[in-house]
């Protein structure tokens, strides 16, 4: 007997696949998709009472509607309500425009009002054909968030729909949500459908209870999805190490050109601590640029190696892990240890016998960008998984090394080392990291002196290039960094390559680099090198410099477009300098005129050099969710909470997870499922 055949898949209209992509796939995540803000469309505005600006909901008939074709084509049509005559533009139309706005139809439009020459204005304003006796909304419009291939009114409906069949039952229990608080349907019944008598200012800045509610709701699914991936990794194993004695880590420390600071003393021993748990590490290595992380990295890795363990330490760029891995060698072959070098633009031959001698655990350390991850990369047993300038790197990618890094044999778990420039502040350290152990370097090596930042106006670029030349002639090396131009990586380019020419021609006597991203690696790698060895005076580079480089002998650092720039990604360029004993400078051209956010960011840069300040002004200017960034999230973890507005809510829904995860699983369970689906993997990564 053969099977019934399958019946034939249907295809999925646009609107559908959109709503995939914003993972509007449940029941319930149409009822928790909340509305973005909301449309009045329960009254009517007299004509007569318009003013400019007002966005507003008129009534009337149509006296006139014609195509005119000066200054440009656009219909133009006339609507009277009694009060006053009101003139609508539309640049773009389509025959059923002319239909429902012949003369004679009655419509509803809503748009902003503008003050035009022939009177008060619409451009493109919403319409539809109504009779004498068409009700308004009885409660108000909701706006969702939504992409372009998702009309508004499709995705209304299907919210609408979503939130009739949901089950919106209780899940949290009564004792643990905060006296006062609305139940949850209620909340989102009214969120969704507001009635027309509530303050707008309350449901836009989601202060009305009913956002309380519901960012208490989330926060509880963070939390608790963040408590949940701590308790896991606390049953789960890792091998355990050893600081012996006359070990690698020792041996290293000897050899070392320097000693360490007080502060870097003290994260070796947080990590050797932890090392020597059978419980796997989960660390992060907070400090400010050239805090000196990668010899902390270093000595973690020995204590590692000395038992017979491979680590991995994976870096953002290529440039970045070649610069690891050229320190890395100086530091530990002379100790005896082999390091493979892995990296996307390493092919053939050379990869094959890189990949044995990691399979084989001949090498002991690898270094590489996420070519490390691959999946042809198998190592024979890994200890420690170092990632550099962890923010630099997507979530799947870290759930990717996480899933690929478990020992297939024993099953153990490596320890996890991640280190960044960017210093997480407090209230982000809570929540969205609340399962991660933090070690801070809060102190510089000796001996760098103090940056001297200055703010330049473009007008003065000639001064600027006479400063490298000076630089130059004295032995020093600068770099000059161009700025990404809106995405557009030709542009890009074709900038960077011009202000090249231009510092070629004006700087004869000294060699003139350039370093951009769309160069081949060998190329890159070559460029670096003469830079590094300082046959090259002067680096014209696009921010592929950005992260990590470590050339002590510059001394200067000119940033262009400096106003183009984040905070956090000027204070890591101006990191590259500074890093020797020769007096440092950082120039920030930029070019009039400023915006407001341009301005503060440029002070605080003149201002501090402190890494953490910075980033508290970072977080001032732009706010945390921003600050995060997709690339640092991976998933928009927080939908409706403020992290710092909300800090007090922060604290409420961590103490509620934790008796929940006590005392309640099966909940937790059901509502983290409830909030996230298949998003709370990302929360663990
Ligand atoms: P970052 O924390 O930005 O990654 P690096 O690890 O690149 O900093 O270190 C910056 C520079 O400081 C490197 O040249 C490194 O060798 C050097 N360095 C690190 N620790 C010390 C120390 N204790 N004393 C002197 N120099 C140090
Ligand atoms: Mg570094």
């Amino acid at each position: 007997m053969s099977e019934a055949p399958a019946p034939p898949k249907k295809e999925k209209s646009a609107p559908q696949k959109a709503m995939d992509k914003l993972d509007l796939r449940r029941d319930i995540d149409l009822a928790l998709h909340l509305p973005l803000r909301y449309e009045d469309e329960t009254r009517l505005t007299p004509v007569a009472a318009l003013r400019d600006g007002d966005t507003a909901q008129v009534e009337g008939v149509v006296t006139h509607c014609e195509v005119q074709f000066r200054p440009r084509r656009q219909l133009v049509a006339r609507l009277d309500d009694g009060t006053g005559t009101l003139v609508m533009r539309f640049i773009n139309f389509y025959p059923n425009h002319q239909k429902t706005l012949a003369a004679g139809q009655r419509v509803r439009v809503r748009g902003e009002a503008r003050g035009g020459f022939f009177g008060i204005e619409m451009v493109h304003p919403t319409f539809r054909g109504v009779g004498e006796d068409t009700p308004l909304a009885s409660a108000l419009t909701p706006v969702y968030p939504t992409t372009a291939s998702l009309p508004q009114a499709y995705l209304r409906k299907a919210v609408a729909g979503g939130l009739k069949r949901a089950d919106l039952s209780e899940i949290v229990p009564a004792p643990l949500v905060p006296a006062g608080m609305w139940g949850l349907r209620a909340s989102l019944r009214f969120l969704h459908e507001p009635t027309p008598d509530v303050s707008l200012m309350d449901l836009e800045d989601h202060t009305h209870p009913a956002w309380q509610r519901l960012k208490f709701e989330e926060l509880l699914a963070q939390q608790l999805s963040q408590l949940q991936a701590k308790r896991e990794r606390e049953h789960q194993r890792a091998p355990k190490f050893k600081v012996v004695a006359g070990g690698l880590q020792e041996r290293l420390l000897g050899a070392l050109p320097f000693t360490l600071t007080e502060a870097q003393r003290r994260v070796v021993e947080e990590i050797a601590r932890d090392l020597q748990r059978e419980v796997p590490m989960h660390r992060l290595l907070q400090g400010d640029v050239g805090s000196g992380k990668t010899v902390v990295a270093a000595l973690a890795a020995a204590v590692v190696m000395n038992d017979g363990w491979q680590c991995a330490l994976m870096a953002p760029t290529e440039i970045l892990a070649e610069q690891h891995f050229r320190k890395l060698i100086g530091w530990l072959e002379p100790l005896g240890i082999r390091i493979a070098w892995l990296t996307g633009s390493r092919k053939g031959k050379a990869r094959r016998e890189m990949l044995e001698a990691v399979a084989s655990g001949d090498a002991a350390l690898v270094v590489g960008t996420h070519a490390v991850i691959q999946a042809d990369v198998t190592f024979k047993r890994l200890g420690l998984a170092i990632i550099d300038e962890q923010h630099r790197f997507g979530v799947a990618q870290r759930l990717a090394l996480r899933e690929k890094l478990v020992d297939p044999v024993a099953g153990l778990e490596p320890h996890l080392l991640m280190m960044s420039a960017t210093p997480i502040p407090r209230t982000l350290a809570m929540t969205l990291f609340a399962d991660l152990d933090v070690s801070t370097i809060d102190e510089l090596p000796p001996g760098r002196t103090p940056i001297v930042t200055k703010v330049f106006s473009d007008a003065k670029r000639d001064g600027v290039i006479h400063t490298i030349a000076q630089e130059a002639a004295g032995g020093r090396q600068v770099y000059w960094v161009c700025p990404l131009i809106e995405e557009s990586e030709t542009l890009d380019l074709k900038n960077a390559t011009e202000t090249h020419q231009q510092l070629v021609a004006a700087l004869p006597q000294q060699v003139v680099g350039l370093l951009h991203g769309r160069m081949p690696a060998a190329e890159k790698a070559a460029v670096m090198a003469e830079f590094t060895a300082g046959r090259m005076q002067l680096l014209v580079s696009t921010t592929v410099i950005e992260v990590g480089v470590d050339v002590p002998n510059a001394s200067l650092m000119v940033i262009e477009h400096a106003e183009r720039f984040g905070l956090s990604q000027l204070h890591q360029l101006r990191g590259r300098v500074g890093r020797g004993s020769v007096a440092s400078v950082c120039v920030l051209l930029y070019t009039p005129p400023l915006s407001d956010t341009g301005k503060s960011r440029l002070r605080a840069m003149v201002d501090t050099q402190d890494g953490f300040e910075i980033a508290r002004r970072d977080l001032e200017i732009r706010g945390p969710g921003e600050f995060m960034g997709a690339r640092q999230s991976g998933a928009p973890l927080l939908r409706f909470a403020d992290m710092e507005l909300d800090e007090d809510l922060v604290r409420v829904a961590r103490a509620a997870a934790e008796v929940m995860l006590d005392r309640h699983a099966e909940a937790a369970e059901q509502h983290v499922a409830r909030w996230l689906g298949a998003k709370s993997d990302y929360l663990k990564a």
